[in-house]
């Protein structure tokens, strides 16, 4: 077994854990380890856009992003954080121009802005262009952009090093413990403060836009070291995934006009039961509610489980004329097959592969997937974990990005507020976990810090039982899809929780093939699977018990919001005998809980 020593160890490679890391190492000795090489991390399938009131298009604000976000979260987002980080935005994608990262262009050579479900003009209700955007791939282009900026400043990378527990000493963070891929050894990493930055888990659910990879490793190992997870119920579905296959289609293809359809060859969105107003450009809880609906009542293409998204030019043309939507300069917006192909080079070529439909000639297929996590670990706006209802802060552990819950998009995140959460809170999380490490001194090592590790895999690895991991796997995501999805009831989510604790139990019986050192991914991929049994439990109870409906999560027997009883974030502890809740209350400024209205 290794040892190593560095100040600052951040978890993770994506946007969040970059930034993290380049911060970091301003001052202090730190090292990033990733499972995956680093630019393969989640981050770089982004495509849609970062948000920020740059105004570059048209008049924009940032009181207006950080009421937008407030009302899109539906009020759970703590309004401090939501007020810092719409306020940090515009000075943090001037940071990433800077750094080099190769937005599109206005034609005067200013960064390019398109709308967004969500993001609107206060004054008028209109749609506002507030994403910037590197053609339709944004994430990709942030993710290279920090990569090669982390290079530059000489950060410490271990890829492909699999984190599987941290070391606490004296309720302090004293280091993790890892598993280099390529040759099995248990490395262990002394360090100060550890930052996690491991991503979403959206492989909870069988049709998911998720990589393989994003399993909630950070949030389940923070689980088993007695710290809370907040506001799990709160996944975010979006709406618009490839038929059966779960891969995004960015919310940019309506930002460019793109219409959702149903059987009937209905623009169903502007029904006055959806969103009337902003049409296909509601926020994403709203839309895939709206498909559920529409799918529920027949008007599903030929009955089935999907709607078309149509962005062929003449549909974008005939509804922008009946919508009256301009050009910034007031002339009428039309677009030709080649804005369409110059605007969304990969969805088209998505499809074109995926499916064997060119979006330009035909409309797409598509249903709601699993996408975002809202929750995750508790922080504060510093990154700092914060570990109960009165946020005390754990010494040492820092949290960022989509594993983090700071909270910024409260109970549904709007489209491109996430890569803004990584880039503004990486950096909090960075700068504040090097002060911190400045400031004390290495907690001494405990007799075997990788035994807890060690013990877990040799429980897998000698496992005799006959259950398979696949099938475990498969049935978790299934019965997580149907009950703890779009839209959830009583008698569903209990199958559920009942369900997932069957399968914890039968998951003790497990079998493994491979028993060899050298990239034993079964090994990994049951350590995973584990995780996701523990983050679904988490998920399934605090969805139970939180009894109305908000954002992302909507009751059919629970329709309504109440704030009486429900403006507070759930924390959620992961005990021997069950999941224990408390809940912690919305940090208000000066936004009042209002209904909806689209
Ligand atoms: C298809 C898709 C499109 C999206 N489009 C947009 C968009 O247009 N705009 C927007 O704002 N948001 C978008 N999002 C959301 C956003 O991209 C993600 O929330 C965000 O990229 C997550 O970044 P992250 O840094 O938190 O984690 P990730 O980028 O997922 O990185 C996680 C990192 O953690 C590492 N890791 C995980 N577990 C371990 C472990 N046990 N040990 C070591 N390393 C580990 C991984 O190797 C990886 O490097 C999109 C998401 C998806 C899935």
């Amino acid at each position: 077994m290794k040892t190593h020593q560095f100040e600052v160890i951040v978890v993770g490679a994506g946007g969040a854990g970059l930034m993290a890391g380049l911060y970091a190492s301003k001052t202090a000795k730190t090292a990033v380890i990733s499972k995956l090489y680093p630019t393969r991390s989640h981050t770089g399938a982004a495509q849609g856009g970062i948000g920020a009131a740059l105004g570059n298009e048209e008049e924009d604000r940032t009181e207006w992003h950080t009421y937008d976000t407030v009302k899109g979260s539906d009020y759970l987002g703590d309004q401090d954080a939501i007020e810092f980080m719409c306020e940090e935005a515009p000075g943090i994608v001037y940071e990433l121009e800077h750094m080099g990262l190769p937005f599109s262009r206005t034609a005067e050579g200013r960064i390019a802005q398109r709308p967004f479900g969500g993001h609107t003009n206060n004054e008028t209700g209109v749609p506002v262009r507030r994403a910037c955007y590197a053609a339709d791939r944004t994430g990709h282009m942030i993710l290279q952009t920090l990569y090669q900026q982390c290079v530059k400043n000489n950060v410490t990378f271990f890829d492909e090093f699999q984190v599987l527990d941290m070391i606490v000493v004296n309720g302090k963070a004293a280091g993790v413990v890892t598993i280099e891929l390529a040759t099995g050894e248990l490395h262990v990493f002394h360090a100060k403060a550890v930052i996690f930055a491991t991503g979403g888990y959206g492989r909870v659910w069988e049709i998911t836009t998720n990589a393989y990879a994003n399993t909630g490793d950070g949030i389940a190992i923070t689980l088993r070291h007695g710290i809370p997870a907040e506001d799990m119920e709160f996944f975010q579905f979006h709406p618009t995934g490839i038929y059966k296959m779960g891969i995004l289609i960015t919310e940019g293809v309506r930002g460019e006009g793109g219409v959702l359809i149903n059987d009937k060859g209905e623009r169903f969105m502007a029904k006055e039961e959806y969103a009337p107003h902003v049409k296909d450009l509601a926020s994403r809880d709203v839309v895939s509610r709206a498909m559920y609906l529409e799918m529920k009542n027949g008007l599903g293409i030929g009955g089935k489980r999907y709607l078309y998204l149509d962005v062929r030019p003449e549909t974008v043309n005939k509804y922008a004329a009946l919508d009256g939507r301009t050009n910034p300069d007031g002339t009428p917006y039309t677009v030709t097959a080649d804005d369409i192909l110059s605007r969304l080079p990969d969805i088209i070529d998505f499809c074109k592969t995926y499916l064997g439909v060119d979006p330009v000639v035909d409309p797409m297929p598509v249903q709601p997937t699993a996408h975002y996590a809202m929750g995750g670990i508790p922080t504060n706006v510093k990154g700092e974990v914060v570990i109960d209802k009165k946020n005390t802060v754990m010494p040492g552990v820092y949290a960022a990005g989509e594993t983090s819950c700071v909270s910024v998009h409260g109970s549904n995140r709007l489209g491109t507020n996430s890569l803004l959460d990584l880039v503004v809170f990486g950096k909090q999380a960075g700068v504040n976990a090097a002060e911190y490490a400045r400031g004390t001194d290495f907690q001494p090592l405990p007799a075997d810090p990788a035994g807890p590790a060690r013990e877990q895999l040799a429980r897998l690895r000698n496992s005799s039982g006959a259950e398979r991991i696949s099938t475990i796997g498969t049935e978790m995501k299934a019965v997580m899809f149907d009950h703890v999805g779009v839209f959830r009831t009583e008698a569903g989510m209990t199958e559920a929780v009942e369900k997932i604790r069957e399968l914890k139990e039968r998951f003790k019986h497990i079998r493994l093939d491979d028993r060899g050192t050298v990239f034993n991914m079964e090994l990994l991929n049951a350590w995973e699977l584990g995780n996701l049994l523990d983050i679904a439990e988490v998920t399934a109870v605090s969805a139970l018990t939180r009894r109305e409906s908000r954002g992302a999560h909507a009751r059919d027997d629970y329709p309504e919001r109440n704030d009486k009883k429900w403006m507070k974030h759930t924390l959620a502890w992961l005990q021997e005998d069950g999941v224990k809740l408390d809940y912690k209350p919305v940090t208000f400024t000066k936004y009042e809980p209002k209904v909806r209205v689209y």
